[in-house]
């Protein structure tokens, strides 16, 4: 698959790395059928730049790009109050010298405060424009469209990027990470039995689809849901994926059987935390020293925990997680993540 006809701002400088977690897969195995548990691979998108980096850093690299190609001035996109996307894109309209201004959904109500901590503070830090508070289920594409005209009317020129990141040309981000990582497996001499990701406004689980097809790599990628479960959330990551290949001119159908989605961890809510996510992160935490997040990848990670659990993903089958950031939120849900259910010391 031919990337380099889209052009594309570099934000990270080296593959990010591809690490067997010995410790994590033992403490693993403890809770498994037998004893035995699978070998837990992780890919740092953590790591990624833009700091502190994640999945968006990928998508950012078409998505900015583009706004340039165009002679947009000013970022406008949206996320809920502890968004990595708002965050990482700001991040990125720094560097570029572009100003950035967000739509803020309260999916929670009463969710947004001035003062909060976590990627709220990081958006004062790096000097957003302005923020719009909506409530939870308002027009999102609607409310980015009147910051935009407001941009326009001052003389200004704005891009606007959707949630997530999550359009054709953001999924590209994670074809170039399916590409990273065929090459990394062949490097280390590595054979994946699975990929466990998240799966959100899709970008990430619907570009690797996009990029496993289309690379020929056949290894089963499953989506742990953070928001939705999968009647609602397959058909979001199928479109994203047939999008992303038909902007690359790649001749290929998705069909749903390429797409793997698994519900119940992000309950009660989106961003809501729960006893299986303080569990996994601790977890995490205290064997390997890689801190999750409690928004996202502390839910993926308890829905792998629970599949190696269930012995759907079985006693040494190599299963590779991608940790896609989040670092700065776990700090706005300190008490939630130690006030769980405590490890043992
Ligand atoms: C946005 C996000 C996700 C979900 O990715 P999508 O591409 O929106 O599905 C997962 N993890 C983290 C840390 C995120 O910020």
């Amino acid at each position: 698959m031919d990337l380099s006809r889209f052009p594309r701002r570099r934000y990270t400088g080296f593959a990010t790395p591809l690490e067997f977690l010995p410790n994590f897969s033992r403490a693993l195995a403890a809770g498994c059928p037998g004893g035995q548990g699978p070998r837990i691979w992780i890919k740092r998108d953590d790591m990624l730049g833009l700091f502190p980096g994640g999945n968006k850093t990928r998508k950012l690299e078409f998505l900015v790009a583009d706004a340039l190609a165009q002679g947009a001035d000013t970022l406008v996109t949206c996320g809920a109050p502890q968004s990595n996307h708002c965050r990482i894109t700001l991040a990125a309209a720094v560097k570029e010298g572009l100003k950035c201004r967000f739509v803020i959904e309260e999916r929670v109500p009463n969710s947004y405060r001035e003062d909060a901590s976590g990627n709220h503070f990081m958006f004062r830090l790096l000097g957003v424009e302005a923020i719009t508070v909506v409530p939870g289920g308002s027009n999102m594409a609607a409310e980015m469209q009147k910051v935009a005209d407001a941009v326009a009317r001052a003389g200004r020129k704005a891009y606007i990027i959707p949630g997530g990141g999550s359009n054709a040309l953001g999924g590209l981000g994670y074809v170039a990470c399916a590409q990273e990582l065929q090459q990394q497996l062949f490097e280390q001499g590595v054979t994946l039995d699975r990929l466990v990701v998240g799966s959100g406004s899709s970008g990430t689980h619907g570009g690797l689809v996009a990029g496993f097809l289309g690379n020929n790599i056949r290894i089963p990628i499953v989506g742990i849901g953070v928001s939705r479960d999968p009647a609602d959330q397959a058909p979001l990551v199928l479109k994203e994926a047939q999008a992303t290949l038909d902007l690359l001119g790649v001749d290929l159908k998705v069909k749903p059987e390429h797409v793997t989605c698994v519900g119940g961890y992000w309950q009660p809510k989106y961003s809501v935390p729960n006893a299986r996510m303080a569990e996994a992160v601790q977890m995490l935490a205290r064997t390997e020293g890689i801190p999750l997040d409690p928004v996202y990848t502390g839910k993926i990670m308890a829905g792998l925990i629970g599949l190696a659990r269930t012995g759907e993903l079985r006693a040494g089958e190599n299963v590779l997680f991608l940790h896609t950031g989040g670092l700065p939120s776990l700090h706005a849900y300190e008490a939630d993540v130690l006030g769980g259910t405590e490890l043992p010391a």
